[in-house]
């Protein structure tokens, strides 16, 4: 399968850079509260290839928004790197990153984040509008209506929707530009659980029908059974990973969380 968490030679190193969505290298990064460190994210090494869809599955404050926030660029790192369709993103000027990422990277968030006074339509229309690439994209916007089962919602405001159809609009808002990368950050945590199974649901089919390249951060099983793998965080490192397709239920995937929360052996 297509993640490597320890860094070292294998079977990515021959692959061009720009063929492969993610490299995380080595990235770490601290916060520091008062006189405290917070190393919130270690030596993080990924590698994540076209196609995959990956869930990184940790407890509350192992790091998860951080690392996702730092793929995003939305956070410098302190040390190490991190490569988006070959591009290091941190080489970049602040301009160029916000352009980058408005093309490259989609993201959805726990809390939608739509513009409250725009319809579904114009929330999903407007990283076009803002990258000025306004032609063609009528055809794409409305295949993303139907697909995420929006279509009637249209002309509608987000406070005239459920949180489920708010997120779906966000989700067709992130993959309007055909981003490289789609980042979710617990995508289903302000929903009920049906809703949240429509989203996995709705992920899953877009890596599958769609090749989209998916990396999901999420604290819960039943979510993160949803991806084709899981990725362990603890205490800002990647502890251990498995293919979804190898877990033969529900129960063996908790076991297997809780088994690795417990140990201490790291892959890294
Ligand atoms: P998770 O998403 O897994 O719950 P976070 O990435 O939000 O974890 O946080 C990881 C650690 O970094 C936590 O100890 C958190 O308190 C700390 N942290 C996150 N963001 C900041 C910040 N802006 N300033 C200081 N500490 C932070
Ligand atoms: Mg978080």
């Amino acid at each position: 399968m297509s993640v490597l968490l320890s860094s070292g030679k294998g079977q990515f190193m021959n692959k061009p850079n720009n063929s492969i969505p993610l490299r995380v290298n080595n990235i770490t990064k601290r916060f520091y509260q008062g006189q405290k460190i917070i190393e919130a994210v270690k030596k993080v090494n990924l590698i994540v290839e076209k196609g995959d869809f990956i869930a990184i599955m940790g407890p509350s404050g192992s790091g998860k928004s951080t690392l996702l926030h730092l793929i995003a660029g939305l956070t410098n790192p302190d040390e190490g790197s991190i490569e988006v369709n070959g591009k290091d993103i941190f080489t970049m000027s602040d301009s160029q990153l916000t352009k980058f990422r408005r093309k490259h990277i989609g993201l959805v968030f726990q809390a939608y984040n739509l513009i409250p006074t725009l319809t579904a339509k114009d929330n999903i229309s407007l990283p076009i509008i803002l990258d000025s690439r306004l032609s063609n994209i009528e055809k794409q916007l409305l295949g993303l209506l139907k697909d995420l089962e929006i279509d009637h919602l249209q002309s509608q405001r987000p406070d005239t929707m459920s949180g489920g159809e708010q997120q779906r609009v966000a989700i067709a808002r992130a993959l309007i530009t055909n981003p490289s990368i789609i980042l979710a950050d617990e995508p289903t945590g302000n929903l009920d659980s049906i809703n949240g199974q429509r989203i996995c649901k709705i992920l899953r089919t877009l890596c599958d029908s769609q090749t989209r390249t998916i990396v999901m951060v999420t604290h819960e099983a039943q979510v993160a059974i949803w991806a084709k793998k899981i990725v362990i965080m603890k205490d800002g490192q990647l502890i251990d990973s498995i293919n979804t397709s190898e877990i033969k239920d529900f129960d063996s995937l908790v076991d297997f969380y809780q088994s690795r929360l417990a140990g201490t052996a790291s892959l890294q």
